[in-house]
C-alpha cells in the first residue's frame, strides 16, 4: 500500500513538473513562432520522455541534417532550434575530418543521414562530447578546409540553420588549419558567426560579414650568425653577421610597405641564436615563409655572385656540401659541444623518421618540393637584379632549413671574398632592389602555390 502511494506522488509530482514547464514554454516566444507541426512534434516529444524532460526543454533540438554537393563546394546544413552561440570548427587529418563543436543539444534528426555520401562528405557522426559540448565529425572523401560558416533562420523566427561550406583543400593547409585556431582564439579577432541584421517587415533579412579581418602572410626573414659567431668576413674586415642584419632590415620594410605580410627577424641585433632556435621562432611565429640570409667566402676572389639553397638529403654538388657544412659548424666554432649538434646527414634522417612515424614523412616531402618552388621564384627575381652563380639553384643538407612546418631556403647574397660583392652589399640601393625582388618572389609563390602561404597572422582592419 506504501508502495502504491509512492508511486502515485511519484507520477503526480512529475506530472507537475511536465505541466509547468508547457506553460513556462508557451509562455515563451519562440515556441510561437515554431510552426505548428514542430510544436506538435516537440509537445509529443515532450509527454513521451517524461524522465528526460527537463533535458528536452533546455537544449537546443537539431531537427535534420542536409548535404549538397555544389560541384566547387560542399554544404553541410544543420536544421536548430534555436541559435547555437558557442561552436568551434576543427580541422584534423589521419584520417582527415572536420570536427564541429556545438553546445550540448538533443540530436532528433533522421539516422540514414549519417552514411549518406555527398560531395566532400563520405559520411558523418555525431554524439555529447563532454557535459557542454556535441560533436559532429564530418569523415571526408580528401583533404577539405571549412570556406565559410553563418547561422541564419530558414524564415524569421522559425528554425535556424547552421551552413557549413566545405572547399576541397590540401593537407598542408589543413594542417595550417589547425594551427591557426589557438591563435583566433588567443588574438579574439574572428567571431564564431556572421551576424544577422533584421530588416524592415516584408524585406529580407541583411547578412553582415563580421570577418572583416586582413589574413597576413608571416614571413620569417633569418640573418645569418650574430654575437660570437661573426661568419665570414671580407679582406677589409667587414662581418657576414653584420652584413645580413642589415640586408634583412631593408627586406622586412619592403615586405611591410606592402601590408600584406607580418615580418619577424630571428634576431634583432647582434647577438648569438642557436640554428635550431631560429627555425623554432619561425614554427613559433606561425611562418608562412622562411628565408635565412648569408654570404659566403672562398679563396678565389673572382668568383662572385648570389645563390639559393633548399634542404636536401644529399648535396646538389661538392660545393653546396661544403657550404652547409661550413654554415653548419659556425655554431661549433662558437663554442657549443659538438655532440650538440649532430651530423646534418643524420640530422635529416632523423627527422624524417620522426616525422613518418608521426605519419608526417608525406608533408616534409611537400615542403621540400614547396621550397624548391619558392627558390625558383626567388632566383628568378634575383636574376634580374644581380649576377647569380652558374646552377644557382642548389641543394644541401643545411640544419637552419629542417622545420617541415613552411617552405624555407637559404640565401646567399654574395661573396664576402668577391669585392664587387662586397660593394654591392654595402650599397643602400642595391640592398633595397633585393628586397624588392624578395618580395616580388613571395608574393608570386604564395599566389601561384596551389598551398596558400599558410599558416597565418589573423589581424583585425581598422
Ligand atoms: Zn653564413
Amino acid at each position: 500500500m506504501n508502495n502504491l502511494i509512492l508511486i502515485y506522488l511519484h507520477v503526480v509530482i512529475k506530472l507537475n513538473i511536465l505541466n509547468n514547464l508547457i506553460i513556462r514554454l508557451n509562455k515563451m516566444y519562440f515556441l510561437r513562432c515554431i510552426s505548428k507541426r514542430y510544436s506538435i512534434w516537440l509537445g509529443i516529444l515532450l509527454v513521451a520522455k517524461v524522465v528526460g524532460i527537463t533535458a528536452v526543454y533546455a537544449k537546443p533540438v537539431v531537427f535534420d541534417v542536409r548535404s549538397y554537393d555544389h560541384g566547387e563546394f560542399t554544404r553541410f546544413v544543420i536544421d536548430l532550434s534555436e541559435k547555437v552561440e558557442h561552436k568551434k570548427i576543427h580541422h584534423f587529418i589521419d584520417p582527415y575530418r572536420i570536427v564541429i563543436d556545438l553546445p550540448a543539444l538533443n540530436w532528433q534528426a533522421p539516422l540514414k543521414r549519417e552514411s549518406k555520401k555527398e560531395g566532400l562528405i563520405a559520411s558523418f557522426r555525431h554524439g555529447l562530447f563532454n557535459a557542454d559540448t556535441y560533436r559532429v565529425v564530418i569523415d571526408l572523401e580528401s583533404p577539405a578546409v571549412v570556406k565559410d560558416e553563418l547561422m541564419s533562420p530558414r524564415e524569421e523566427g522559425k528554425l535556424y540553420r547552421l551552413v557549413v561550406d566545405l572547399i576541397p583543400s590540401s593537407r598542408r593547409a589543413m594542417l595550417s588549419s589547425r594551427k591557426m585556431e589557438p591563435i583566433i582564439n588567443q588574438m579574439n579577432t574572428s567571431r564564431p558567426f556572421k551576424t544577422i541584421k533584421f530588416a524592415a517587415p516584408g524585406r529580407k533579412p541583411q547578412f553582415v560579414d563580421v570577418h572583416k579581418d586582413v589574413k597576413k602572410i608571416v614571413v620569417v626573414i633569418d640573418p645569418g650568425h650574430g654575437g660570437i659567431d661573426p661568419g665570414a668576413t671580407t679582406s677589409s674586415g667587414l662581418l657576414e653577421k653584420k652584413i645580413v642584419l642589415l640586408a634583412a632590415k631593408f627586406i622586412k620594410s619592403a615586405f611591410e610597405r606592402t601590408g600584406r605580410h607580418q615580418v619577424y627577424l630571428t634576431r634583432e641585433k647582434d647577438k648569438f641564436v642557436r640554428l635550431r632556435k631560429r627555425f623554432k621562432i619561425a614554427q613559433n611565429k606561425r611562418a608562412g615563409v622562411f628565408l635565412s640570409l648569408h654570404a659566403d667566402s672562398i679563396k678565389s676572389k673572382k668568383i662572385g655572385g648570389m645563390s639559393l639553397y633548399t634542404l636536401s638529403n644529399k648535396a646538389s654538388s661538392r660545393e653546396a656540401a661544403r657550404l652547409a657544412k661550413k654554415e653548419n659548424e659556425f655554431e661549433l666554432r662558437a663554442g657549443y659541444a659538438f655532440d650538440d649538434v649532430p651530423e646534418t646527414e643524420t640530422l635529416i634522417q632523423n627527422m624524417l623518421l620522426e616525422k613518418a612515424k608521426d605519419g608526417f614523412k608525406m608533408a616534409q616531402m611537400d615542403e621540400i618540393k614547396e621550397s624548391k618552388h619558392l627558390a625558383e621564384e626567388l632566383n628568378n627575381e634575383l636574376r634580374k637584379i644581380g649576377k647569380m652563380l652558374p646552377n644557382s639553384l642548389r641543394s644541401a643538407g643545411f640544419a637552419v632549413l629542417k622545420s617541415p612546418d613552411h617552405p624555407s631556403v637559404l640565401i646567399e647574397l654574395g661573396f664576402l671574398s668577391n669585392p664587387k660583392d662586397v660593394r654591392n652589399l654595402q650599397s643602400k640601393s642595391h640592398l633595397q632592389r633585393i628586397a624588392s625582388a624578395i618580395v616580388k618572389a613571395v608574393e608570386g609563390f604564395c599566389s601561384r602555390n596551389s598551398n596558400p602561404c599558410t599558416p597565418t597572422f589573423h589581424v583585425r582592419r581598422n
